[in-house]
């Protein structure tokens, strides 16, 4: 048994460590235990520093889940997007495909509660179906091995997986969708990136979502994928007590640049069940994106999404930074709330534009165009509309 597969087993997960190690009252412990199991692993454990602090709040089960039935145990749809056993199938030219019901840690906000930790509801038995599904769906072209999580499997299962990917001519991407790196880095074992970097491009997502996860461990992890060439992504979702604060997302996205990891998406948390503790308004959201904007590096800045509820997809967020828009002109904001602006010209897009021949205020050329289409020569004569600008507005230009 290798190391890590030895600290999954000694994970926290009975109702009587529950108890024990949490102070948790047995019969909301039991509860919690029904609701979804916990797990623990000693790793994770020892990353706590005291009672209800960041980490803590996302591993140790909380009365307050049970508090939380209004929520859908599937609030992206992905069953009734699952055309075959094991696969989601929401995107035209990608598939979500589910190798395993295991991680090294279960996540109290997890969407995928429903499933993780149930062998029957991932099961192996679907595996066949599933690549059967994705030979004969010639336009998908990148398959996303989840879960649970695809790190749990041994190195020899996984590689059976990817030879049996490899082998179907249209799939030019796999990627891996791992929280193992920051919950279990352990995982990441110089044979298991020598195995890996055979079935390239490969690619990984995991799922860091605090400064504290970032430790020697999970940073040796993560420079191992990437040296095996492996290009590393993080998602984070925002949640309440854990990291719903600018100060605290900075810190993460400049730590996981440190440790080669592109910050890719920051999710809104989804709407499943037993998870309402953890939510937080939009505009936290959005304060927290404009914390990044201009403040740091834009590699560090992940794209802000909420997942669709009812299977919608990834829908972006962004700041409000354009404050009018016509057709000749949009007047924006900088991060510091200084107004800018900056000429809409024309083209096919926008035939009416700065510059446009299509124009004639009696000013210009015989025809009485006043644009010359390149942007050069006699200024355009913008009439401003009135706009109203906020009033923590400062104009530049
Ligand atoms: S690792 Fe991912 S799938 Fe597993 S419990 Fe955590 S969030 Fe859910």
């Amino acid at each position: 048994m290798e190391l890590w597969q030895q600290m999954v087993r000694d994970s926290v997960h009975t109702v009587d460590q529950l108890v024990e190690k949490f102070g948790i009252d047995r019969k909301i412990a039991e509860e919690l235990d029904e609701f979804f199991q916990a797990r623990i692993n000693p790793y994770y454990l020892s990353l706590i520093r005291q009672p209800g602090d960041p980490i803590w709040r996302q591993c140790v089960p909380d009365k307050a889940e049970l508090e939380d039935f209004d929520a859908a145990e599937d609030p992206l749809m992905e069953d009734a997007m699952s055309p075959v056993p094991n696969i989601t199938h929401r995107y035209p030219d990608r598939a979500l495909f589910l190798v395993t019901s295991q991680c090294g840690l279960y996540c109290r906000f997890c969407t995928r509660k429903r499933k993780v930790g149930d062998y029957e509801k991932i099961s192996m038995k679907g595996l066949e179906s599933a690549f059967k599904y994705l030979e004969e769906h010639t336009e998908i072209r990148d398959v996303i091995l989840s879960g649970g999580d695809p790190l749990m499997l041994t190195d020899a299962m996984l590689e059976k997986i990817l030879q049996r990917i490899r082998a179907i001519p249209h799939i030019e991407i796999i990627r891996l969708g791992s929280k193992m790196p920051c919950v279990l880095p352990h995982r990441i074992t110089p044979k298991l990136v020598n195995m890996l970097k055979k079935y390239h491009p490969i690619y990984c997502n995991t799922h860091f979502n605090h400064p504290w996860e970032i430790t020697p461990e999970s940073s040796k992890a993560c420079q191992m994928m990437a040296d095996a060439g492996i290009p590393m992504g993080n998602q984070m979702v925002i949640m309440k007590g854990v990291n719903d604060d600018p100060a605290v997302v900075k810190e993460l996205m400049q730590k996981l640049l440190k440790i080669r990891v592109r910050p890719y998406y920051m999710y809104m948390a989804d709407e499943t069940k037993g998870a309402n503790h953890f939510r937080t308004s939009i505009e936290t959201g959005i304060k927290i994106l404009e914390g990044l904007r201009g403040h740091t590096s834009g590699l560090a800045i992940p794209h802000f999404v909420i997942d669709a509820p009812g299977g919608g997809g990834k829908i972006p967020i962004i700041p409000n930074y354009v404050l009018h828009k016509d057709e000749e002109r949009i007047i924006l904001r900088n991060f510091q709330h200084k107004v800018y602006t900056y000429k809409n010209y024309a083209d096919a897009n926008n035939p009416e534009g700065f510059g446009s021949k299509n124009k004639t205020n009696g000013k210009n050329g015989k025809n009485g165009s006043n644009g010359n289409g390149n942007g050069k020569g006699k200024k355009e004569d913008i009439k401003p509309k009135k706009i109203k600008l906020p009033e923590h507005a400062e104009i530049e230009n």
